[in-house]
């Protein structure tokens, strides 16, 4: 029977770590009971650096209860690279797994479809919110208005889909060869192939603690989604650019005209504005670009992304 791990990235979670530990633990055993999956299965808890009591919470979790790993990242990676040192090192020992918050905002009773879909040959299957009433408005819209973007600038991602997914080990295996620094898992495991699947469930809200995702975060999450999956703002830039030119061209055109006509203008409202414009698209381009060089600038130091302290196992 197959051994499932799942993998939970925590970072300052201490007032969710033993409400979730519980939860997970009387799912795993109903999942066991059921013969959905082999009794080694086991929970990892992965932190990420907490500054709280997160890593003293995962030890005495780990003592008393034998299905409950953890592992300490020796500093704070941020999500993305704690859930991918998580699923990397649970991969050696389960067959398969599945990801989640620790704040258990996504729905632990979709594990079941989950593991029968993986069962049924689906080697990826995604969780996918159905709606997002119980997140704020401003959370919801920003959220949404990402999702938009990113497809619009070319990854392709699930839609309304966010790290919560279960995955076999081939398919980890085949994503620890994505090695790259600049890391957007959403994107990346589109790109694995194999069958997949979607299991829809609805989303709750946040039961203690407050969201690790301020919207400096998630806005730091769009720009590594968008310039690590696409170079169309680069594009988009080159067509500013044409455009720009255009207008200029358009612009001294009315200005030869309007002077054969005699009706000359003071001329420098429409100076001022076209330095302004100008400067302003200029130093955006640069910016772009210059966010470009500094991704390769980090993928060519190939870094190590995270760095394990301690791995409380079996
Ligand atoms: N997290 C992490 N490192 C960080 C920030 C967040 O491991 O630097 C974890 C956090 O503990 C949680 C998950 O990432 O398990 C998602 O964070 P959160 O629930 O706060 O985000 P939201 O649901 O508000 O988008
Ligand atoms: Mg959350």
């Amino acid at each position: 029977m197959d051994i499932l791990a799942i993998v939970v990235p925590c970072f300052n979670e201490e007032e969710m770590l033993p409400i979730s530990s519980k939860e997970l633990r009387e799912k795993l055993a109903e999942l066991v009971a059921k013969g959905k999956i082999s009794e080694e299965s086991f929970i990892l808890f992965v932190d990420d650096g907490s500054k709280d009591n997160t890593w003293e919470l995962i030890e005495k979790e780990h003592n008393e209860h034998k299905e409950v790993y953890g592992l300490k990242l020796a500093g704070n990676v941020g999500h993305q690279y704690a859930l991918t040192a998580g699923l990397i090192t649970a991969k050696e020992c389960s067959d398969v797994t599945i990801s989640i918050d620790a704040d258990l905002q996504d729905d632990i009773n979709v594990f079941e479809e989950m593991i029968d879909k993986y069962h049924a040959g689906n080697d990826i299957v995604y969780g996918v919110r159905n709606k997002r009433k119980t997140d704020t408005i401003f959370k919801r819209a920003t959220a949404q208005g990402f999702y938009r973007l990113m497809n619009f600038f070319g990854a392709k991602t699930i839609y309304n889909h966010a790290d919560f997914r279960l995955m076999s080990k081939r398919a980890l295996d085949h994503f620890a060869n994505y090695e790259e620094v600049n890391l957007y898992i959403r994107g990346i495991v589109p790109l694995i192939g194999y069958k997949t699947e979607k299991v829809f469930y609805d989303r709750k809200s946040r039961i203690a603690g407050e969201s690790k995702y301020p919207l400096k975060k998630m806005l730091a999450l769009a720009i590594e989604g968008i310039t690590s999956f696409s170079i169309k703002p680069i594009r988009y830039i080159t067509l500013i650019g044409f455009i720009s030119v255009f207008c200029s061209i358009a612009a001294f055109i009315y200005a030869l005209v309007s002077y054969f006509l005699g009706i000359v203008e003071p001329g420098w409202t429409s100076l001022i504005v076209s330095i302004w414009f100008l400067g302003g698209v200029q130093l955006i381009s640069i910016g772009l670009i210059g966010e470009y060089i500094g991704k390769i600038y980090l993928e060519v130091k190939r870094r190590p992304r995270y760095n394990i302290e301690t791995f409380l196992s079996k």
